[in-house]
């Protein structure tokens, strides 16, 4: 896994879940440092410039949405909240206060890191879109490297699963891919894997290029056969 060397804070007072996520981290590469209040976080990411932070909800000298709060005034670094709590009100909260991404504990530290290098991606993209490996389809552009898609001038965010069904479109336009070849093309058919799966996903897709201004909606539904792209 090569990427660029990334700073990482995380914020955190459980000794034992900031040893493994900072293991998780420092394991694929990233540079990862550690706090275990609130204001210490504050007062480091005023000196340094962080990539990204991690982000407890419950510290003991103030809590993580006021930590963002504040944070908030004098920087845009991508957060992703920890959260012990997996209710509505605190994905609301931290959505509001422009978090990123959140994780209810306990979770997985292969996935958070996961979740860390995929909001990386996608602040180093925004920063620089036209970096080298674009192809254009239409009025779609891919960059399979970088795994990301563009609708028009609007880089689309898509989940892992998003991508590779749209990635798999792009390789053929007009061509009719069957549930099967969708699934064999974008992930592996592993465990419960169903053509319910496929359906699901290719519904969040075409509400995300909706929302990016395809209209007529590029993905074309063949009964009982599959799917094709307009491009
Ligand atoms: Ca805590």
């Amino acid at each position: 896994m090569s990427h660029p060397l990334h700073n990482v804070l995380v914020v955190e007072d459980e000794t034992a879940i900031a040893e493994t996520v900072l293991y998780a981290l420092r394991s694929e590469g990233y540079a990862a440092r550690h706090c275990l209040l609130g204001n210490d976080a504050l007062a480091r990411l005023r000196q340094q410039a962080y990539d990204l932070v991690v982000l407890d909800v419950g510290l003991p000298d103030m809590s993580g949405f006021e930590v963002c709060r504040s944070l908030r005034t004098f920087s845009e670094v991508p957060v992703i909240f920890l959260t012990a709590r997996n209710d509505e009100f605190d994905r609301v909260l931290g959505l509001e206060l422009g978090a990123d991404d959140y994780m209810a504990k306990p979770f997985s530290p292969r996935e958070l890191v996961a979740r860390v290098r995929a909001r990386l991606r996608r602040a180093g993209s925004s920063a620089a879109p036209e970096s080298a490996g674009w192809q254009q389809l239409g009025r779609f552009a891919i960059d399979r490297e970088g795994r990301r898609i563009r609708f028009g001038e609007q880089l689309l965010d898509l989940t892992r699963y998003e991508y590779a069904l749209m990635a798999a479109l792009l390789q053929r336009p007009g061509a009719i891919l069957s549930r099967a070849q969708l699934m064999d093309r974008g992930w592996d058919s592993d465990a419960d894997s169903a053509d319910r799966t496929v359906d699901t996903h290719v519904k969040t897709l075409r509400a995300k290029l909706r929302a990016a201004g395809a209209d007529p909606d590029p993905i074309r539904t063949h009964r009982g056969l599959g799917y094709a792209l307009e491009a």
